[in-house]
């Protein structure tokens, strides 16, 4: 029998695993594991050990694991038509079908939807589309975009010039040339250095912050500005009060087009069906994928609202069919298991259990971390949380970063069987389980974070 141990060794020889350490997995100084299931909140690996997912996945295995029905979907799918291409106006019924709930969910305004297999391939998108509208209206040289310290949009040449994080730029060369990064709404990191200012100010001051880079640029240079509605992987930060309202009226000003990059907060993450509808943000652009499917198959895409949908119109009549696409464009595999997930979402109340679980998901953080010697901040919106680790919380002081301490209470959680994701800069632990979870996983999901937090210090 093959046995766990044996499949490790094996992948070591052979794969090039994602954001790992490559030698010591390579070499066998890093851990692997190979999961085998998964059924509900939970997933099980090849020694049928059994972990509670506090991070679905990627945030994106919203309908939790082990859904017959959408495996079902892409089975018939792909005995009846399991591909063919989109290109040249070739469509397939799951695609249309998509399409239109798509487009009811993202309410007026939003005019068409375009489709990719990754975040990161429909952000290159954007920034195509981006391009091609300043080219169409005459505006060669308004092509630069914004995007925000910590953000995180993609790890392509483009899509990882968008993201603001460090490791995704550093020995890559990036960001391009044409990218640009302004002041991340980090309210709890930011209100220390700027005292005294309340969120709303603080929101002022990042609009300000983003008008002043617009100068700078010259606004005739700048397209358009990207932002996830909740920063995600820059460490799980609900804007601070009033935060789109100020960024809104600055981009109105220079006629700069707004990208809601909703990868993560889209499909119900924060108790709404799409972050922009939380915090009232009036996007051109959407960006779309891990809750479209759950992750049962990929799929992305690109939401084009009705301001950007008549120039590209008015573009292809002056230059052609456009020069923009993917072989798996609209795949009918993915458009069948998005299907199913929006229609599991729908039937199942689940945006509305993210809102209300996850209320009593913040409370029950709140009540075990808020008062905790080493916890700064606790944070979140609908089914997603962080917990940000502080040496001394009433300075905001951070721990010294060669500690590791995010790494080690991820590494703690996982001794409880439960994973809960250190975010990539900074000491904090990311929560945000599959929509699904119920009040009584939350009260286990605390309680082993608990273990797990009061082990390490
Ligand atoms: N945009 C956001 C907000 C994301 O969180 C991610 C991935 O985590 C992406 C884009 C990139 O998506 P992918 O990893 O599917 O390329």
């Amino acid at each position: 029998m093959t046995t766990h141990k044996d499949l490790i060794d094996r992948d070591r020889k052979v794969t090039f695993h994602a954001s790992t350490h490559l030698r010591d997995f390579a070499h066998g100084d890093a851990p692997g594991r190979v999961i085998t299931g998964g059924k509900g909140i939970k997933i099980v690996d090849k020694d049928g050990r059994e972990f509670i997912d506090g991070f679905a996945g990627l945030y994106c295995v919203n309908i939790g694991y082990g859904r017959s029905e959408v495996a079902e979907a892409i089975y018939q799918q792909a005995l009846e038509m399991s591909y063919y291409h989109t290109y040249v106006g070739h469509s397939n019924e799951p695609q249309i079908a998509l399409s239109e709930k798509i487009l009811e969910l993202a309410g007026p305004g939003m005019s068409k939807v375009y489709y990719g297999m990754s975040g990161s391939d429909a952000n290159e998108t954007q920034l195509k589309i981006v391009r091609y509208y300043n080219n169409v209206l005459g505006r060669p040289q308004k092509k630069k975009v914004i995007s925000r310290m910590r953000g995180y949009h993609g790890s392509g040449i483009a899509s990882g010039s968008l993201t603001g994080l460090k490791a995704f730029h550093d020995h890559f060369d990036l960001p391009i040339e044409t990218i640009r990064h302004t002041e991340a709404p980090y309210y709890y990191h930011r209100a220390a250095e700027q005292e005294g200012m309340t969120e709303r100010e603080f929101s002022k001051h990042c609009a300000a912050k983003l008008e002043e880079m617009i100068l700078a640029e010259g606004p005739d240079t700048v397209a358009a500005f990207i932002g996830e509605p909740v920063l995600g992987t820059g460490g799980i930060v609900p804007p601070p009060e009033g935060y789109w309202d100020e960024i809104q009226a600055v981009l109105t000003k220079y006629d700069v087009l707004l990208i809601a990059d909703e990868v993560v907060c889209g499909f119900g993450r924060t108790g709404s069906d799409f972050g922009s509808h939380h915090y009232g943000i009036k996007p051109d652009l959407i960006t779309i994928a891990k809750g479209l499917t759950s992750a049962y198959q990929p799929l992305s895409g690109v939401i084009v609202g009705d301001r950007v949908w008549e120039v590209l119109e008015q573009g292809t009549g002056e230059y052609g069919p456009i020069g923009h696409g993917w072989t798996y464009s609209g795949h009918a595999l993915g458009c069948a298991a998005g299907l199913a997930n929006l229609a599991i979402i729908e039937r199942e109340g689940l945006t509305a259990n993210a809102a209300e679980t996850g209320a009593y998901l913040q409370e029950r953080m709140k009540a075990a971390f808020a008062d905790h010697p080493v916890v700064g901040q606790v944070r979140g919106v609908g089914m997603m949380a962080a917990l940000e680790f502080s040496v001394d919380p009433a300075a905001r002081r951070h721990f010294d970063p060669s500690l590791k301490v995010g790494p080690r209470m991820s590494a703690a959680a996982l001794e409880e069987d439960l994973i809960a994701r250190a975010m990539p800069q900074g000491d904090i632990l990311g929560f945000a389980p599959p929509l699904t979870t119920t009040r009584e996983e939350v009260d286990e999901i605390v309680a082993r974070t608990e273990r797990a937090v009061n082990k390490v210090t």
